[in-house]
């Protein structure tokens, strides 16, 4: 058996983007399934609760963690397939997303460059089916290797076994006691760009036109000058899911509110959270530590020195201002631990 070493009473706060101070009872990096199955099966964890953290980018730590944190360490891109559409590229958990990104811009890999830029981890990409400038990476993925905690296996998830939907997927729910070791993603050779949404295709124009680096350039430079630097001010990107309402609903807000964006979605109509948190004057409102960042109302901020009850606080205050004054509530999309 495998000798795996963890680290007792490990602070969490540089290892969490909100940068909130936290201690968990035990920390361990792994690299595989092997690993998986020691650490499981070492005496004086059985029982314990454990919860994996990649990045921190999308988590909230609201005190202390009585159990084991695992992190994964493995950051392998191996090419398994190669036709004349696409390429196959299975990716190990613990590779920065971002920098998946920038490998597959420069090799002419297409389906990711409009999600360049997010924080975090390969292996947390499907858990919430990342999305940006109108791309989800569910478009990418053919297929999700986890590690199934009740019964030691490895279990391959296909596409439509990973059940994504809008910041969801099965390992949110059914299979939140799995640890996802690999994602394999099928990517375009000759890519299609999308450029339609928001401000993103003048911002291409700007740089000559489309193509794979373009778009990223593009993407990365938007995002620096609307997103807080997690460096600078501790955040989680977008605290709040954008809501679907019922088209009756959003046809009532219309009436009131002729210039609220609305979304067209298979399961109704989307609302950008960030627009209705303005609108109930809350853009740039401070509550002590913590507050709704100034120039995206989507964002919480830890102003330094934040604990995660303070940062829940404020969440409740805006769910309350948003309800109060559109009747529509609004949902964490940030995993509170
Ligand atoms: C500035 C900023 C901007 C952001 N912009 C975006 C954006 O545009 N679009 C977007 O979708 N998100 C965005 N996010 C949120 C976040 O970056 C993503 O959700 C990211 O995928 C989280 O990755 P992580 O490695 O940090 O995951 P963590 O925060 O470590 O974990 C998130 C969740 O996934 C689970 N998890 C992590 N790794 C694994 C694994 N290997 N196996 C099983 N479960 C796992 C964790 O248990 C937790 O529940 C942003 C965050 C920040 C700070």
């Amino acid at each position: 058996m495998k000798r795996i070493e963890i680290e007792h009473n490990k602070e969490l706060k540089p290892l969490n983007t909100f940068g909130i101070a936290a201690r968990a009872s035990g920390f361990v990096a792994f690299r595989d399934r092997g690993d998986l199955a020691a650490i499981f099966a070492d005496p004086s964890w059985s029982g314990k609760s454990w919860y994996v953290m990649s990045g921190g980018s999308n988590i909230l730590l609201t005190g202390d963690y009585d159990g084991l944190i695992l992190h994964p360490v493995a950051r392998a891109i191996e090419e398994v397939e190669r036709d004349g559409e696409a390429v196959t590229l299975r990716v190990q958990a613990g590779l920065a997303w971002d920098e998946l990104v920038a490998y597959c811009v420069t090799n002419g890999y297409g389906g990711l460059e409009n999600l360049s830029g997010i924080p975090g981890f390969v292996g947390a990409a499907p858990v919430q089916n990342i999305g940006a400038y109108g791309a989800e990476v569910k478009d990418t993925i053919a297929e999700v290797e986890a590690y199934r905690f009740d019964t030691g296996v490895v279990q391959s998830f296909t596409n439509a076994e990973c059940r994504f939907g809008y910041r969801d997927s099965v390992f949110k729910h059914e299979e939140r006691g799995s640890v996802i070791l690999s994602v394999t993603f099928r990517l375009p050779l000759r890519p299609h760009f999308s450029i339609g949404y928001g401000d993103l295709s003048r911002e291409v124009e700007a740089l000559g036109g489309a193509s794979l680096s373009a778009i990223r350039q593009a993407v990365l430079s938007i995002r620096a000058a609307k997103l807080p630097d997690p460096k600078v001010l501790g955040n989680s990107g977008s605290f709040f899911k954008n809501p679907v309402v019922s088209e009756q609903e959003a046809e009532a807000l219309r009436c009131n509110y002729p210039d609220m964006p609305v979304y067209l979605v298979p399961t109704g109509v989307k609302l950008a959270a960030g627009w209705l948190i303005d609108r109930a004057g809350l853009k740039g409102y401070r509550q002590g530590r913590v507050g709704v960042h100034e120039k995206q109302a989507l964002v919480l901020v830890n102003y330094g020195g934040a604990t995660g009850g303070e940062v829940l606080a404020l969440a409740d205050h805006v769910i309350v201002a948003v309800r109060e004054r559109f009747g529509v509530s609004l949902v964490p999309e940030v995993n509170v631990l």
